[in-house]
């Protein structure tokens, strides 16, 4: 094996990856108006539906030329030796391997940050703005750059700069290492991301006593489980659109519901979109993720460790001196079609936990408002009704409205 070849396979890999998604793009555009199966007639009235037909493929639109940019970029990038060029650039700042790679991702991270920026802009200010959807200020937008920014610095930063410090001391074992702290900080922010990080972009109240909170209570007795903390989040600072999500175990363990969707349905819909929750959480469908993606994890920093000190990666990707940062980012792009099998086990592993927590609603409480609750939801994000199956098979974490609506039938 060569540098050369090596740095053809990861052109090959890019480019490759790009075609499949575009096929699938177009599959899935290609059902964008077929018939609305009949169980979902009621879901959109012709003025809708028209809205959703657009909204559809003003995305699709938008996808295919950011995907496209991203990707030329990327090739560029790659090809003229930008690599190399800000490996040296790093250099001028030190001789400590740490900050080097510190300074070099901080300049790859900011500067696609930067250009993708005007992406996010139109996707926020022009599409969803078009469609009724977006309450972001400029102000909130900016800051959310900001925040998002700091945030990967300090965390990111904080744990690239520890792996390799351990990288130095304990070479090939590191992946180890690695692989305890990872996943030590994964499970603390599972317990306290709602406390940590939540706050700093979003503002969370205690859902107060009233006859919904009467309503959740009696449900939760039922089912014997102990739900203290149901948190109102205000997501309508930034969109129309509504969500609900359990996060925690434990004492930690909490239920947020997005005020968008207090608005939007009834509270027999919400208790039955809280039944779906308390579903992921007896079924154990937290834990199982998070031992799934510990287990990825270290897989994923085994095959790393095997490689990471091998000059190729580097050399393939143009950069003269080997070095674990520029390593880890040839390693990335040579491991993305596993990502992309794992990254398939994992949707449909999830779509599997969504049945598991709908039939739970249906059995605890009942299937009913949470059908009406999810086809509000879906009518309220104008979200495609037809989409193509092997679209859905890739990409999509839930089953569809109409797989949904027929499990939640039988
Ligand atoms: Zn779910």
């Amino acid at each position: 094996m060569t540098a050369t070849t090596l740095f053809y396979i990861i052109i090959a890999i890019i480019i490759v990856n790009f075609i499949i998604d575009k096929i699938l793009d177009a599959l899935n555009a290609k059902h964008f108006n077929d018939a609305i199966p009949n169980e979902l007639k009621d879901v959109y009235d012709d003025a809708e539906y028209k809205k959703s037909q657009a909204y559809k493929l003003t995305n699709y639109k938008f996808g295919v030329w950011s995907s496209t940019f991203s990707i030329a970029l990327t090739l560029a990038f790659i090809c003229f030796g930008g690599f190399e060029y800000v490996d040296v650039l790093a250099r001028r700042f030190s001789d400590n391997s740490i900050v080097i790679a510190l300074v070099f991702f901080g300049i790859i991270m900011f500067g696609s940050d930067i250009l993708s920026t005007p992406f996010s802009y139109y996707k926020t200010f022009v599409i969803e703005e078009r469609f009724g959807f977006n309450k972001t200020t400029i102000k909130t937008f900016i800051l959310d750059k900001v925040k998002g920014l700091l945030m990967m610095a300090v965390i990111g930063g904080g744990i690239l700069a520890l792996i390799i410090y351990i990288f130095q001391l304990t070479q090939q074992h590191f992946w180890l290492y690695a692989w305890a702290i990872i996943t030590i900080f994964s499970v603390f922010m599972n317990m306290f991301y709602a406390k940590l990080i939540v706050p700093l972009f979003n503002k969370q109240t205690p859902l107060e006593e009233s006859s919904l909170r009467h309503k959740i209570s009696e449900y939760a007795q039922s089912v014997g489980f102990n739900l203290e903390k149901i948190f109102v989040i205000d997501g309508s600072k930034r969109s129309t659109k509504a969500n609900a999500y359990f996060s925690g175990f434990g004492n930690e363990k909490r239920v947020t519901l997005y005020d968008t969707l207090i608005n939007d349905l009834e509270e027999e819909e919400i208790v039955a979109v809280l039944a779906h929750e308390v579903g992921h959480y007896k079924r154990k469908h937290i834990i199982y993720n998070l031992v799934a993606s510990v287990l990825l994890t270290g897989l994923t920093l085994y095959v790393l460790s095997i490689f990471i000190t091998n000059p190729l990666l580097s050399n393939a990707l143009g950069v003269s001196t080997h070095s674990f940062h520029v390593g880890l980012v040839a390693f990335g792009l040579l491991y993305a079609p596993i990502s992309e099998i794992t990254g398939l086990v994992m949707n449909w592993l999830s779509r599997k936990f969504e049945y598991q927590a709908d039939d739970y609603a249906k059995n605890t409480y009942k299937a009913q408002p949470l059908i009406t609750a999810l086809k509000k939801l879906n009518k309220n994000s104008l979200s495609n009704l037809t989409p193509h199956k092997a679209y859905v098979f890739v990409h999509y974490s839930h089953p569809t409205l109409l797989q949904r609506m027929r499990n939640l039938n039988l």
